[in-house]
């Protein structure tokens, strides 16, 4: 009898173990928008892992302070800091912060993004923008802050053997056309070359940029993808191995893109979607 995958996924999340090789002692990683789903995952990730952490959030100081806790208990230190990253002079403010803390920044992780979703014809120019500034523009500021201190600093090899590391949060929309979506999947996809541009541009300073680019993850934002049975049933169908992805899932891989163990890794992006890109509609042989 064939085996019914949707009965047997949900709603049970797959056991998730906690890291336990200290990959990133001493080191310090600022993570945007780490006071909620992916980024908070993120953020604990890395402190798991022995990172200092920076957690950057916009308006919600108490679930920051959350996370704070969270890897504090673990042994490593951590702060909150609100800043909108799509304001310079906010992003400034928050790596100094960064640096009158810790001393010094090791690891960038450009989480932060949102979704003002409309159809093309009824989107405003003020959701084009606000998605762009926040998801795109967010990023270079907060890249060009990151690229200027690790220069400074220049490689500590106590640390690590690279002078700084950034990761970008992408999505699947960076390839995958989102009709409904147009300025968030565009935001990804300029995204996608800022990020290869200046991981070439970087590289011999030693510096690693790189990207993950989520499927569908659990996270408040997308709630109504997953929290009734008809809507995750839905969801199935674009996910080859038949089920949602859990934040910490995320958080693995990056505590792996920003450390030693991936020297040699420059410029890609890790897709992590459970097969979403490749093109399940064809499961059945098209
Ligand atoms: P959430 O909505 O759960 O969290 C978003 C986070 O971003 C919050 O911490 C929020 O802070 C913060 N934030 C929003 N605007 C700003 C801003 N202007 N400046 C600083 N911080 C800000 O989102 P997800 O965890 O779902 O998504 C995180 C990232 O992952 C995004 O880039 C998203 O595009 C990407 N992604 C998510 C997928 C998913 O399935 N969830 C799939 C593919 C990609 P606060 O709450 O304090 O206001």
């Amino acid at each position: 009898m064939g085996v019914q995958t949707t009965s047997l996924q949900w709603p049970e999340p797959p056991v998730l173990a906690c890291p336990v090789l200290k990959l990133l002692h001493g080191q310090t990683a600022l993570v945007t928008g780490a006071s909620s789903g992916i980024g908070r995952a993120l953020a604990i990730a890395l402190g798991h892992a022995g990172a200092n952490v920076v957690i950057n959030y916009l308006g919600s100081p108490e679930k920051a302070e959350e996370v704070a806790k969270e890897i504090q208990r673990c042994g490593s230190r951590a702060i909150s800091v609100a800043a909108d990253v799509s304001k310079p002079d906010q992003v400034q403010l928050m790596f100094q912060q960064t640096v009158a803390e810790f001393g010094r920044l090791d690891i960038l992780v450009n989480n932060a993004g949102i979704q003002l979703d409309a159809a093309f014809e009824d989107l405003t120019l003020e959701q084009w923008q606000r998605v762009m500034d926040v998801n795109l523009t967010g990023p270079f500021l907060c890249c060009q802050e990151a690229v200027r201190l690790f220069k400074k600093q220049g490689i500590d090899a106590s640390l690590s053997c690279a002078a700084g590391k950034i990761l970008c949060i992408s999505s699947v929309h960076e390839v995958i056309p989102w009709a409904g979506h147009v300025n968030y999947a565009a935001s990804k996809g300029g995204l996608m070359l800022l990020m290869k541009s200046l991981a070439q541009e970087v590289a011999p300073q030693r510096i690693r940029v790189n990207s993950i680019a989520p499927g569908a993850i659990r996270t408040p934002t997308n709630t109504a993808a997953w929290n009734t049975r008809e809507a995750y049933d839905d969801l199935l169908k674009l996910i080859p191995q038949k089920r949602i992805g859990e934040p910490e899932e995320i958080g693995r891989a990056a505590v792996w893109l920003a450390s030693d163990q991936s020297d040699y890794v420059h410029g890609i992006t890790l897709f992590i979607d459970g097969g979403m890109t490749l093109y399940p509609g064809f499961e059945t042989g098209g």
